[in-house]
């Protein structure tokens, strides 16, 4: 066994525990251990008033309340208990978020039917016989048991993948197609062999995985930067500290920031280690997922891909957390808890002893900051894999081209679309705005169409002939007359999104083969997933993307990046524009010249000059960092200082700032550690589906008792009804 394994406490039947439960109430209850007694961890049914509830030991009972009401555990549960290890990180998440405990354990127990022990169940498996007679929905369920990959799947999610009625699975199996069998509800993961020879790594990925190898060993906590170039290979250097953590016999996991990139993900480990792994996102069957949960606990699972929800399984043994992309800003969860991924993994790992790495060419500045500074290792891959160079990176000077009205292409970079055309290669023309125009303006008044709901401007999705607000997803009509001045005919698009960047394409480039990926257009994580192999395998000439394509996507053909607008994200006021401009730039580049032929970059910019834009091009990325931590360090922001956003929402405008006011004066528990708080001001989008939006920022410097202090000062009021008021640490967003 590892570190930080202890033996957990055990109650005799009839003795006082604490048992934490999924309810919003706040702390652990006392119940009485049930017959044949039970664990500190184990999962448990509870009954709370009338009901019953899923909960867990946390301890022993505090004995506060009138012993003769106190009624027992109704049972324990046919689960892994939640190691002392688990319980402990989850205390810690609550605490450094400011969440309530029960919603932690709710993020720790979201697989289904917890409570039903092994049983058996119908499932499906393909007999390799054809269909005599194919039909579309025939072929259709071929496809998705494919998708499944030998997974069990049941008649129920097979049609749900498939799309088809369960009587066709029905038929499927009458013709043999198809056999029916039980199968016990939740088998072990097909075994990983780590001893399996990797690829031939070169010198520089050797010597990298080497050392997280060596790190792996040690059985300890540790941080390290794998920080390398696009298409460096960083992930054939990551799988090596996954094999020794599978030789030292504890779990792996891998987080990715995109579903869409899990299925290239699985083959690259089965590959390497013989078998594929387990899997957990919101793309995974509720079967496949309590089998997951369950086999988890009990160690036989020994790698898992997954989404940053992942981090909450309640792993036997894990050894080593793996955040690829970390810089993504995927892997801050902006909805109900309030976490970053990464931060997290970070945690979970210094409470079990695991090392994690975090993989990136274009790192957060929190985590180059803390490589700087010596707090994590620093591992650098500075070269592309094999014969691929890095591509070259140019600004066209938009200001020098001549463009007619409502286009985007500017000459310069037309004629160099064409030349890859050409030559056979693919061409990526990114810009990162979804829909066919961000605004739709009457030319009669200028009023410009709004959502009822929020204060958002409708975004016009041509593919859907319908104006769609981004931040509730409210759809209406394109109007034929101004809702403001009732004029007919004067509706205008303005400005460009990718579907309109798609018609242009379509008049500049005609014959060429045009791909649009934007995640809106595509219902299922499957469709996007066979778009992108389709763009890999040469079907696209020309690719139109939003930022779904910055992600680690392999395209070998793609030898030329053109960015639309490079200054779109330098607007605004965020604290992270310039690092986010960054970031984006350079992955979306990175997509160019990733197998022999080189690739070009083509950045569309107002302001070539820009220390941004400069940055960007030279590639300078130490002195990029250096002198944006020099900046933050000024400011006392994040790293340096600590921030939380404060959002507080009504439907009744003056109820919210009211009550944000009002907590804004009572600043008594911020000050006393020194902390500044700013607003109430409205929120940049100040109203969300009807709820009025008001935020607040509170600053503090590093080394202060920052969560505690938030939470004595939100809880000096009490909430008026409906009122939300929600505290995000160390924000990201700030809209
Ligand atoms: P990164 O994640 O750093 O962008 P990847 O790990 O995706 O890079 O590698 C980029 C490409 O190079 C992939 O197609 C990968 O299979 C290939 N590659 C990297 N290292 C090797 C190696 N040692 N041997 C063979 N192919 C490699
Ligand atoms: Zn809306």
């Amino acid at each position: 066994m590892g570190k930080g394994v202890r033996v957990s406490e055990r109650f005799a039947e009839g003795d006082l525990v604490g048992v934490l439960t999924t309810e919003p109430l706040g702390r652990p209850l006392d119940y009485k251990a049930p017959a044949g007694g039970c664990t500190a961890g184990d999962l448990v049914e509870v009954p709370l008033g009338p009901r019953r509830v899923l909960g867990c030991v946390w301890g022993k009972g505090e004995g506060n309340f009138d012993i003769h009401r106190v009624r027992p555990v109704t049972r324990v549960l046919d689960a892994a208990p939640l190691r002392d290890e688990m319980r402990t990180f989850l205390q810690r998440a609550a605490d450094y978020t400011l969440t309530p405990l029960p919603q932690m354990l709710r993020l720790a127990t979201r697989a289904p039917d917890l409570g039903a022990g092994p049983a058996t169940r119908r499932v499906l498996r393909a007999t390799g016989r054809e269909p005599a007679r194919e039909t579309e929905a025939r072929l259709r369920v071929m496809d998705a048991l494919d998708t499944f990959g030998g997974a069990w799947v049941t008649a129920g999610e097979l049609a749900a993948e498939a799309g088809v009625s369960t009587a066709v699975i029905k038929g499927l199996v009458k013709a043999g197609v198809l056999a029916e069998e039980d199968a016990p509800r939740d088998l072990p993961y097909p075994r990983l062999n780590p001893n399996l020879p990797s690829k031939d790594l070169s010198d520089g990925q050797a010597e990298a995985a080497a050392a997280l190898a060596a790190a792996v060993a040690t059985g300890d906590y540790g941080t390290t930067l794998l920080k390398g170039v696009t298409g460096s290979g960083k992930t054939e250097v990551y799988l090596e500290a996954v094999a020794e953590c599978l030789r030292q016999g504890r779990q792996a996991l891998v987080l990715l920031p995109e579903i869409a990139l899990t299925a290239g993900f699985l083959d690259r480990v089965e590959a390497r280690f013989g078998a594929k792994p387990a899997e957990w996102h919101s793309g995974v069957t509720s079967t496949e997922r309590r089998r997951l949960w369950r086999m988890i606990g009990v160690g036989e699972a020994q790698l898992v891909v997954g989404a940053r929800s992942a981090l909450f399984l309640p792993f036997r043994e894990l050894g080593l957390i793996v955040v690829d992309e970390e810089h993504d800003t995927s892997y801050k969860q902006e909805e109900g808890v309030l976490y970053n991924a990464r931060d997290m993994a970070v945690l979970r790992a210094s409470i079990c002893g695991a090392q994690v790495v975090l993989a990136s060419a274009t790192p957060a500045l929190e985590t180059w900051v803390n490589a700087d500074s010596g707090k994590y290792r620093r591992l650098d891959l500075t070269a592309r894999f094999g014969a691929a160079e890095l591509p070259e990176m140019r600004a066209i000077d938009m200001r020098a081209e001549k463009l007619a009205s409502n286009r985007w292409i500017s000459e310069t970079l037309a004629r160099q679309v064409e030349a890859r055309i050409a030559a056979g290669e693919q061409a990526l023309l990114f810009l990162n705005r979804r829909g066919y125009a961000p605004v739709t303006i009457c030319r009669a008044c200028g009023h410009q169409v709004g959502c009822t709901e929020c204060d958002a401007r409708m975004v016009e999705h041509r593919f859907l002939k319908r104006l769609v607000c981004h931040q509730c997803g409210a759809t209406r009509p394109v109007p034929e007359a101004c809702p403001a001045c009732s004029v007919e005919g004067k509706m205008a698009a303005v400005g460009p999104g990718v579907e309109r960047l798609a018609e242009e394409v379509a008049e500049r480039f005609p014959g060429a083969r045009v791909s649009v990926l934007s995640s809106d257009l595509f219902g299922t994580a499957r469709a996007l997933k066979e778009a992108i192999e389709t763009i890999a395998a040469g079907g696209a000439d020309i690719i139109i993307g939003t930022q779904i394509v910055a992600k680690g996507h392999n395209f070998p053909l793609l030898t030329l990046v053109g960015v639309i607008d490079a200054d779109l994200g330098l607007q605004g006021s965020d604290l992270r524009a310039a690092e986010r401009t960054f970031q984006l730039m350079r992955q979306v580049a990175g997509r160019a010249g990733r197998a022999d032929k080189p690739g070009v970059a083509l950045l569309q910019t107002h302001q070539p000059e820009h220390p941004v834009i400069r940055a960007i091009l030279t590639g300078n990325e130490e002195d990029f960092w250096r002198a944006e931590a020099a900046e933050r360090r000024m400011a006392g922001a994040p790293p340096y200082g600590r921030m939380a956003g404060i959002v507080l929402s009504h439907p009744d405008v003056a109820v919210v700032f009211d009550f944000a006011g009002e907590l804004a004066r009572r600043d008594g528990p911020l000050r006393a550690i020194g902390a500044q708080i700013y607003g109430p001001a409205p929120a940049p989008i100040a109203r969300v589906r009807g709820r009025h939006r008001v935020r607040l920022l509170v600053k503090a410097e590093r080394g202060t008792p920052f969560q505690a202090a938030l939470a004595e000062w939100a809880g000096q009021l009490k909430l008026p009804a409906n009122l939300r008021l929600a505290i995000d640490i160390d924000p990201q967003s700030f809209l």
